[in-house]
C-alpha cells in the first residue's frame, strides 16, 4: 500500500454505542477526500466492548483502518499521542470519538490545510455544551492566547489538522501532561481556523467530571507558562509594600494624634507583619524561578525545529532538531 497522504486519529474510551457511527462516517469522509489515508483508532483502555469492535474493524477494513490499543486508561491526550506516533500521513487530523464533531467536516480541514498552512484549528459554531463548560472554556482560550500569542479561538476542540514536521516536532516532546492543541501552536509558522459544525453527545456519557476537568485545566496552566510562579514574587512585593505604606501611614498619624490613636503600637506590629508575609511571597517566588528553570530543562523540549538547509553541503532537507540543553 501506498504511504497515506492523510491520517485520521482517534482517542477512543468507552463508546461502543457510538462506535460503529463514527467508522461508517470516518471511512466516508476520509474516501470523500480522494486521497490515501488511513483512520487510526486507540483505544484508551476501554472496558465496554470498545477494545473488540476496534480489533474487528480494523480486520474488516484493513489496510484503511489501524486499531492501537493501549494496555490501560492514559488520559485522552496520552491516547491521541499514541495515535500521532503510529500515523503517517503527512497530514493528521484528529477529532473525538462521540460524534460531537461531525467527520464530515474532514474534507474542509484538509482543503484549508491544502493551502500551505502548519494548523488549522477549528471554531466550533452554537456549540453544544452545558453552560458551565462553555464559560470555563472562553476563560481558558483567553488565557492561552495571551500566554502563547496564537490567536485561537477555541483550544477545547480536538478536530484539527497538523502537518507532519508539526506532528514529529509534538512526538519529540517528553513531558507526559501536555495539552495536544497548544503544544502544536507552539511549533508552527501559519495556523488558521474555520467554522465546523458541533452536534450535542447523542450517546454514551462525557469522560471528563468536574475533578478530571480540573486536573485537566491545572495541566494546561502549568504546561504553558510559568507565570503562576512569578506571580508569587509579585502579589509578595505587593504585600511588602502596602506593608510599608501602612507604616509611614501609622507613624504620621502617631505624630499627629498621638500614642493613643495607635491603641499603644498593636497596628505597627500589622504593618511589621505585612512587610514580612511580602518578603516570604518574594522568597517562594525566587524558588519557584529556579524551579521554572528546572522544568524547562527537564522537558527537554527541542530548542528549534530546522524546516530546510540549502547550499554548501547539505543538498537534503533534513527535519532535525536540537535537543534543549546540548551544544
Ligand atoms: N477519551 C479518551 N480517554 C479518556 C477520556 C476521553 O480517549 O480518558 C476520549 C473519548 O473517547 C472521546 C474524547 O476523548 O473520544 C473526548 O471525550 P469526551 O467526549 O468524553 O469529552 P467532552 O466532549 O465531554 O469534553
Ligand atoms: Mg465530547
Amino acid at each position: 500500500m501506498i504511504a497515506p497522504n492523510l491520517s485520521i486519529v482517534i482517542p477512543v474510551f468507552n463508546e461502543a454505542a457510538c462506535l460503529p457511527e463514527l467508522i461508517q462516517r470516518c471511512l466516508a469522509a476520509g474516501r470523500a477526500t480522494k486521497r490515501a489515508f488511513e483512520l487510526i483508532l486507540v483505544d484508551d483502555g476501554s472496558s465496554d466492548g470498545t477494545t473488540r469492535m476496534i480489533t474487528d474493524a480494523a480486520d474488516q477494513h484493513a489496510p484503511e483502518l489501524v486499531a492501537v490499543i493501549l494496555n490501560r486508561n492514559y488520559g485522552q491526550h496520552a491516547a491521541v499521542f499514541a495515535g500521532l506516533a503510529q500515523s503517517r500521513g503527512s497530514i493528521v487530523v484528529t477529532l473525538d470519538a462521540d460524534l460531537q464533531n461531525p467527520p464530515e467536516e474532514i474534507p474542509a480541514l484538509v482543503a484549508e490545510m491544502d493551502k500551505g498552512f502548519d494548523v488549522v484549528g477549528t471554531v466550533r459554531g452554537n456549540r453544544q455544551d452545558s453552560l458551565f463548560r462553555r464559560f470555563s472554556s472562553s476563560l481558558i482560550n483567553k488565557m492561552v492566547r495571551q500566554s502563547t500569542g496564537v490567536m485561537m479561538h477555541d483550544y477545547g476542540c480536538m478536530l484539527r489538522a497538523y502537518r507532519r514536521p508539526i506532528v514529529d516536532a509534538m512526538l519529540l516532546c517528553r513531558e507526559n501532561s501536555t495539552f495536544i492543541p497548544i503544544l502544536a501552536n507552539s511549533f508552527a509558522r501559519t495556523t488558521t481556523e474555520i467554522a465546523v459544525a458541533h452536534a450535542p453527545r447523542l450517546k454514551g456519557e462525557s469522560k471528563y467530571d468536574i475533578i478530571k476537568l480540573l486536573s485537566l485545566q491545572f495541566d494546561l496552566l502549568t504546561s504553558m507558562s510559568t507565570f503562576p510562579l512569578r506571580l508569587l514574587s509579585i502579589v509578595g512585593s505587593l504585600i511588602a509594600c502596602c506593608g510599608m505604606g501602612f507604616g509611614v501611614f501609622l507613624l504620621i498619624m502617631r505624630l499627629v494624634y498621638g500614642a493613643a490613636w495607635a491603641a499603644e503600637g498593636v497596628f505597627s506590629l500589622f504593618a511589621v507583619l505585612f512587610v514580612f508575609v511580602g518578603a516570604q511571597f518574594i522568597g517562594l517566588g525566587l524558588l519557584g524561578e529556579y524551579i521554572g528553570r528546572i522544568f524547562r530543562d527537564v522537558r527537554g523540549r527541542p530548542r528549534y525545529f530546522i524546516q530546510e538547509i540549502r547550499g554548501g553541503q547539505a543538498t537534503t532537507a533534513p527535519a532535525t532538531f536540537k535537543p534543549e540543553g546540548t551544544s
